[in-house]
């Protein structure tokens, strides 16, 4: 049995391990959302992508800020990446023969990332892959619902992988849907994942950050705004 917590209305699974996850994902299909902090906000704005993450089959915990919220709130809680937890499905769909999609990242880059998950997954079955920078999404969600896909990775970055997702899942209830940001460009190697130091520790946002200063915008305020409003979410419960 999995258990939840609840973050300012959203349920994250909290209490699965990297290894359940991955189990659990495979056994009960639907959409996977890997959440963070900036998530959550976008969803405090926009009501319908709110509705998305609450209807999520499997919502888990991405990263130290959503790890931070969660304590605030008494609860425990695991870092299960998407970059990692993307390919711990590959694999597993794999061994059952079961069949993939990918569909996002810059057009050399979906290239390279498929080709690099052929190499490291040989028995990987990819019926279909797409860049991310279409303009008919129609055309797309046809194609891939005729390619049949028992796992669809999105990585147009969020909400738009979301929201692509569940269009798609309309269409194609029995699979599993995960957007995975940026993990096409760490795969495809055009894009360094963190040290291992700063994964273990959980600073990689801050080793992208880093590389990339545009993110930090990114981050600030949203981080700081959503760890005040986790502090008044708990406080609220102590003032009834
Ligand atoms: N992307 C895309 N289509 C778009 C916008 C973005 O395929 O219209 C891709 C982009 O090339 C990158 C990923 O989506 O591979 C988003 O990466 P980002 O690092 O912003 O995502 P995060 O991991 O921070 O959510």
């Amino acid at each position: 049995m999995k258990g939840r917590a609840k973050i300012l209305g959203y349920w994250v699974d909290n209490t699965l391990s990297f290894s359940q996850a991955v189990d659990y994902i495979a056994s009960q299909g639907g959409q996977v959302i890997t959440i963070n902090p900036e998530m959550i906000m976008e969803a405090e704005r926009d009501p319908i992508f709110s509705r998305i993450v609450k209807n999520a089959r499997t919502v888990v915990p991405d990263g130290v800020g959503i790890q931070l919220g969660l304590w605030i709130l008494g609860y425990k809680s695991q870092r299960i990446a998407g970059v990692e937890l993307g390919k711990a499905l590959i694999e597993k769909f794999s061994k059952y023969n079961k069949t993939i999609a990918m569909i996002g990242a810059k057009p050399e880059v979906i290239k390279l990332a498929v080709e690099k998950i052929k190499e490291e997954f040989p028995n990987a079955n990819i019926v279909y892959s797409h860049d991310g920078y279409f303009d008919d999404e129609d055309k797309i969600i046809d194609e891939v619902v005729n390619a049949h896909p028992d796992l669809v990775l999105t990585a147009l970055g969020s909400p738009k992988q979301e929201f692509f997702n569940c269009l798609l899942l309309q269409k194609l209830p029995k699979s599993v849907m995960i957007g995975l940001g940026g993990s096409f460009d760490v795969w495809a190697g055009t894009v360094e994942r963190a040290p291992e130091i700063y994964q273990k520790l959980g600073l990689e946002w801050l080793y992208r950050t880093i590389k990339e200063p545009e993110r930090f915008k990114r981050i600030f305020p949203t981080l700081p705004l959503f760890v005040l409003k986790v502090f008044k979410e708990e406080l609220k419960g102590y003032i009834k």
